[in-house]
């Protein structure tokens, strides 16, 4: 079976991805330039961003440190089960740092949700969200499932270099809405 063989369509190709990483790391490379203030942290959420946070601290012009947090919500399937639990905390000490939140989408908000006082109640100086893709519709209505750049369906399709969209027998359909995923812009918080 080839690697593409489940994908119905291209949402984000390589290259315009590679265009909206740059953009978001010099965005972050001028907010965050201080000559006062500790090199920020980027913490990845594990495993979805691994891809996008390689991508994006490469084309930060910036000295940073990276860590990983792991939060369990989806289980294998494409419905979040609603309570997000944090099973690998933090490695670094983020107390009076400013800790930029690198996730590969943010669906119903619940995983950033609980990390955002999670890293606040490490004394995280602030704490901003840069997520690739954002579904504001799935807040409301359900949306399609993407996987790719990282992002999995049932683990697999993560290695794929693009953003697709699964066919839908393989997965249930959460709806018949059409909205899609959009590129997100960095939130401060
Ligand atoms: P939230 O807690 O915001 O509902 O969900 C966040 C997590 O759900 C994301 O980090 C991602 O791992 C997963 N997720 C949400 N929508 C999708 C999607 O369309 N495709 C994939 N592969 N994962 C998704
Ligand atoms: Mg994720
Ligand atoms: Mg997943």
């Amino acid at each position: 079976m080839s690697l593409d063989s489940h994908i119905e369509s291209v949402l984000w190709t390589h290259d315009q991805i590679s265009d909206r990483v740059a953009q978001l790391a010099a965005q972050i490379s001028t907010d965050f330039d201080s000559d006062s203030a500790p090199p920020p942290v980027v913490v990845g959420v594990a495993t979805g961003a691994f891809l996008f946070l390689a991508d994006l601290v490469r084309k930060i012009q910036l000295p940073v440190s990276v860590d990983f947090v792991r939060v369990e919500s989806y289980g294998s399937g494409t419905e979040s089960n609603g309570a997000p639990v944090i099973s690998l905390n933090l490695k670094l000490d983020v107390k009076d740092k400013h800790v930029i939140l690198v996730e590969d989408i943010v669906d119903t908000g619940s995983t950033v949700s609980c990390l955002i006082p999670y890293l606040e109640s490490k004394g995280a100086s602030s704490v901003s969200v840069c997520t690739f893709l954002d579904k504001p519709s799935r807040r409301k209505c359900p949306d399609y499932f993407v996987v790719g750049y990282g992002m999995d369906f049932a683990e697999l399709y993560r290695n794929l270099p693009y953003i697709g969209v699964l066919k839908p027998e393989y997965y249930k359909p959460l709806s018949t809405t059409t909205n899609r995923a959009t590129p997100f812009e960095k939130n401060r918080h």
